[in-house]
């Protein structure tokens, strides 16, 4: 069994970046990203904190927007409006959930689909369907790029991707079926999740549940990504899968804190200077 290492990985690719950045400035090209955050949630201060963090290593110029609280869907399309015809700026990312005033689907959607870094929007969702070229959403990427970088072969096995969430789970499905997989999308209505994904040479597991998948649901020797994220009663972090019981059954395996997670805000930077370059 061989544990993927995200957090190793995710620093490559951000050194590979942060080369990449220092060409395109002596091009006279600097990627800079805008973020906008709406109120104080903490969970998404924290979010918007270290996607700063990382636009300083690679160097991406970073901009910061605090909206309060209260700031209405107008006010936030008119800022979106302004940035989108803004040159100097390349990325515009808006971190949700947003406050209940805004409506979310509106907001992705006045993202310029060139500025539209987290590939939320339509067009980029469709480019990503119909196999165009466009933003791809972040933790579905940072999953390629894990297997890729692994030594993992996708090309003709079966993968089982569990969830079907417009930012996980769909996404995910489409681009295992681009590197050549046979793609399963499982979800709540599923009948017998456990045979679904016994027949997985690669499972994907976006849940939202603690610890859900356990050895029964394991094919000897598959290959197992894990994409949820929860703190359980003493504070630890823990994923959808039940590690202890089913690493030992694996082939390759993500952790979680060190999978998944890390690889997000890597392919949110790559998508950065990808909007530069395009
Ligand atoms: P979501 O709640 O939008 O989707 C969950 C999906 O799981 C749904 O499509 C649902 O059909 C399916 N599901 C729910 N219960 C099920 C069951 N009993 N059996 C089979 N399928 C079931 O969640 P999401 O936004 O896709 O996120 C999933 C998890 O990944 C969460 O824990 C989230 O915190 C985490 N996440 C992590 C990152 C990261 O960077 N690592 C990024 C996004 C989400």
């Amino acid at each position: 069994m061989q544990i993927i290492d995200g957090k190793k990985i995710s620093q490559e690719i951000k050194d590979e970046l942060k080369e990449k950045v220092e060409r395109l400035k002596q091009q006279g090209k600097e990627p800079s990203l805008a973020v906008i955050q709406v109120g104080s949630d903490p969970a998404s201060s924290v979010y918007v904190g270290n996607k700063k963090k990382a636009c300083a290593y690679c160097g991406i110029r970073s901009l910061a927007y605090e909206l309060p609280e209260e700031t209405t869907e107008q006010e936030l399309v008119a800022l979106i409006e302004t940035l989108n015809t803004d040159d100097t700026v390349n990325g515009i990312l808006v971190q949700l959930p947003l406050p209940k005033q805004i409506n979310e689907d509106k907001i992705i959607r006045a993202i310029s689909p060139q500025k539209d870094v987290d590939g939320f929007h339509p067009e980029n969702v469709g480019k990503l369907v119909i196999g165009e070229k466009g933003f791809v959403s972040c933790t579905p990427a940072g999953i390629i790029q894990l297997l890729k970088r692994s030594g993992v072969d996708i090309a003709g096995k079966r993968c089982v991707v569990i969830g079907r969430s417009n930012i996980v789970g769909k996404p995910m499905a489409i681009l295992m079926l681009r590197e050549n997989a046979t793609v399963t999308v499982a979800h709540s209505r599923t009948q017998d999740l456990k045979a679904v994904c016994k027949e997985a040479d690669i499972l994907i597991v976006a849940i939202g549940k603690p610890k859900f998948i356990t050895a029964d649901y394991i094919k000897e020797g598959a290959v197992v990504i894990d994409v949820g994220i929860h703190r359980n009663e003493n504070k630890k972090l823990c994923g959808d899968i039940d590690y202890e019981d089913v690493a030992k059954h694996t082939s390759f395996i993500t952790p979680v804190p060190g999978g998944v997670g890390p690889m997000t805000i890597a392919m949110l930077m790559n998508n950065c200077v990808e909007a530069v370059e395009m």
